[in-house]
């Protein structure tokens, strides 16, 4: 019987884990993390993190075949197969600061690895890394541990934020790369033996490992490019009176384009895409390939336009000022069913509009005020010219006020921005809502879920990206 470790146990090797666990319930599954705090919310009954399903899954493995702990060596030295989670951020400082990715988190793991490890092991990287990092993890493994058969795989999880237990009941594929070799392939069963617990095999691809850690990086930055091209399309459907939505059913409906990812909307968040093409970005200037580089580029760049325009048009249509205006935020999540706020459009369009010293009033059902005070007063890292900006100033990040109910968030507001996509916006009260308002009454609809037709006879000037404009 095999047993699986996984270091790291956040948003990908929580949930990652506690689904293996529960189709393997005679395989033993330990998460294992640094972090106290996250693995004491792992053992209690407040998750660290928000994800619709998740709780259900967790309660049903834990203590029986899954555990959570910080004892992270005693877990990795028992187990057979370890899995890799941890963050792999952009690095700040130093060479390839802004692009490249951090790999100190798993540098560190795979020192680890090799100093508790007594028996043969799978290593497992479910990080999304660099091409070739198992060159680098396969050095430090063998140089520093004689006598052991560590066999690398590159295992990249291709879950979403907020449909990640149905994304892991029913993936499009797993992908499993390793070594071409007899224990290479002989790894690569042992793994596909656990995911063929309940994924057809027919799903399971296996290649050689850097495919498949460029898969992983390919797959985001395709995500991403799709989402840029929508919002560059919506910026010429506002100069030109056609509409995104219109346009994005047209184009989606031809079978080789296809409709999904076509949806305009204030820029994409979370800590993946940015990072993941800027990795791409660093390894396509290492490899002497510039334009490759530009092209990749400039699916950042038309997001970060993406988002200043969303919060020009705020500041112009409101006279050219937000001064001392009460803005309703709603939403602040990078996405729906998320409480995930990293790298989030709110954070760029509240600090712009806080910028020309508004007032904000912010709301988001799975985010709390400590985060969001953090994400504000952070640092903002310039990954085209690698400095750290300015935070906003004390006094900014005092205009900012989080309410835990969107009827009191957009009362008395001069007007609402809609951040994230969550359900329930969709179904507010715009009467109340407009008749509590300061007139005229403004939506900027960063999500296009605000129905404009009713919001405009209500009395509300409306702007949904990417569409005809009020007369
Ligand atoms: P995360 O920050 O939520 O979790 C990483 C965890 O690793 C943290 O809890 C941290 O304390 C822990 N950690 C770091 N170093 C450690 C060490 N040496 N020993 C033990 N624990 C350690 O990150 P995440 O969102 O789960 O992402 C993990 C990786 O998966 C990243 O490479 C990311 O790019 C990739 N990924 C993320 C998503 C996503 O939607 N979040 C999806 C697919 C892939």
């Amino acid at each position: 019987m095999v047993k699986i470790c996984c270091i790291g146990a956040g948003y990908v090797g929580g949930p990652t884990m506690a689904v293996i666990a529960l189709k393997c319930p005679e395989i033993p599954v330990s998460v294992v993390d640094i972090s106290q705090s996250r693995i004491a919310a792992w053992n209690s009954d407040h998750l660290p993190i928000y994800e619709p399903g998740l709780e259900e899954v967790v309660k049903k493995c834990r203590g029986k075949n899954l555990f959570f702990s910080t004892d992270v060596e005693k877990h990795v030295a028992e187990a057979d197969i370890v899995f890799v989670s941890v963050n792999t951020p952009t690095k700040t400082q130093g060479l390839g600061a802004g692009k490249a990715a951090d790999l100190t988190y798993w540098e560190s793991a795979a020192r680890m690895i090799a100093d508790v490890s007594k028996s043969d092991k799978i290593v497992v990287e479910k990080s999304t890394v660099p091409v070739k990092t198992a060159e680098a993890i396969e050095r430090i493994l063998t140089h520093n541990r004689k006598g052991i058969n560590f066999q690398i795989l590159s295992n990249p999880e291709f879950l979403a934020e907020g449909t990640a237990i149905q994304d892991l009941y029913k993936p499009d594929r797993v992908l499993i790369g390793g070594r071409e070799t007899p224990e290479g392939a002989k790894a690569i069963k042992a793994l596909k033996d656990v995911y063929a617990h309940w994924i057809p095999v027919d799903r399971i691809l296996c290649t050689n490992l850097w495919s498949a850690e460029l898969s992983k990086l390919a797959a985001n930055a395709f995500l991403a490019q799709r989402i840029s091209s929508v919002n560059a399309m919506s910026a010429i459907c506002e100069a030109t009176g056609a509409d995104v939505s219109q346009v994005s059913h047209s184009v989606g409906y031809d079978s080789r384009i296809g409709p999904k990812f076509l949806n305009a909307s204030v820029g994409f968040g979370g800590s993946c895409f940015q990072k993941d093409i800027l990795n791409l970005v660093y390894i396509c200037e290492c490899n002497g390939l510039p334009e490759v580089a530009n092209y990749w580029k400039q699916v950042i760049k038309v997001n970060d336009y993406q988002k200043s325009r969303f919060v020009n048009r705020i500041v112009s249509s409101m006279f050219n000022t937000v001064s001392g205006k009460k803005i309703a935020i709603l939403g602040f999540a990078f996405k729906k069913d998320t409480g995930d706020t990293r790298e989030t459009p709110a954070i760029d369009v509240c600090k712009g509009l806080l910028g020309d010293r508004a007032k904000l009033s912010i709301y988001d059902p799975q985010v709390t005020e400590d985060q969001i005070q953090r994400d504000l007063s952070m640092k903002k890292f310039d990954w085209d010219h690698p400095v750290h900006l300015q935070p906003l100033s004390p006094s900014s990040i005092k205009q900012v006020s989080v309410v835990w109910d969107a009827y009191e968030a957009t009362k008395d507001s001069h007007g609402i921005c809609v951040l994230t996509e969550w359900d329930e916006f969709r179904n507010l009260d715009f009467q109340k809502i407009y008749n509590s308002m300061q007139k005229p009454a403004f939506i900027f609809d960063g999500r296009n879920i605000v129905d404009v037709e009713k919001c405009r006879k209500i009395g509300f000037i409306v702007y949904s990206i990417g569409k005809p404009l009020d007369a």
